[in-house]
């Protein structure tokens, strides 16, 4: 579809900037003014895409069905979540075939979304197998993984081995079949996925250490 066709399906307004993290003062103030608050239900701030995606703030795009929002702590250069609004879930595993219709828009939505972008990045859209965010969400993200908040060996695992669930093999398998039982990956998979080497996505290099990668990951960026 032609991208004009796109932004007549879509109706807010665009923020298509590269992402950029919230400065660690804005941090600090919000702490600062939840701590007199009443004492937080444990994991509270696992409904916080449900708040985001809610704030217009947030709101890169929007349609009846879905809404795309900047990932707050954004893990490389262009870092979007796709959210679809009326539904349940809180992961890919208990997506099944009566969602392939859904699934298709949201393809459809990120790649509209990347074209727009107008940059050369390459790009992964997928679900994290174990998501620590409640309330479905898309990640589409750019391969550089450039970006001062990927700071974790769990970080960059998580969308580097197969814990990330690439879209369109979760679309392919619905076609197949009425569930991903048999794609999805075990608990003790998804453990030993987190913690595996931290393997360059471009090269063969290994890092010992996360510092080490994130430098090594800026000399492929720099070498656009
Ligand atoms: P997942 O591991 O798939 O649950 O990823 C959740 C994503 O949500 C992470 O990439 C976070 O950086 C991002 N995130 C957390 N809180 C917010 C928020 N309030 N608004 C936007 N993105 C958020
Ligand atoms: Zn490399």
């Amino acid at each position: 579809m032609a991208s004009n066709a796109f932004q007549h399906l879509m109706k807010s307004s665009r923020k298509l900037a590269e992402n950029n993290p919230p400065s660690k003062k804005r941090i600090k103030i919000a702490a600062v003014a939840t701590s007199n608050e009443r004492t937080p239900q444990k994991h509270f701030w696992k409904s916080g895409l449900t708040q985001a995606m809610n704030d217009s703030e947030n709101i890169v795009e929007s349609s009846d069905s879905l809404v795309i929002i900047k990932d707050k702590y954004p893990k490389a250069k262009f870092h979007y979540l796709v959210i679809p609004k009326d539904i349940q879930l809180n992961s890919a595993r208990e997506l099944t075939k009566l969602h392939l219709n859904l699934l298709k828009e949201m393809q459809q939505k990120s790649e509209l979304l990347i074209k727009d972008l107008l940059s050369k990045a390459e790009f992964k859209i997928g679900f994290h197998a174990k998501p620590s965010m409640d309330h479905l969400h898309l990640h589409v993200i750019s391969t550089d993984f450039v970006s001062s908040c990927l700071k974790t060996k769990k970080h960059w695992n998580s969308f580097n081995t197969k814990h990330f669930l690439s879209l369109s093999d979760l679309i392919k398998k619905l076609e197949e079949k009425d569930n991903l039982d048999d794609l999805y990956p075990s608990d003790i998979d998804i453990e030993l996925y987190l913690k595996k080497a931290l393997n360059c996505n471009q090269c063969q290099f290994e890092a010992k250490t996360m510092p080490s990668l994130k430098t090594h990951l800026e000399t492929h960026a720099s070498s656009l």
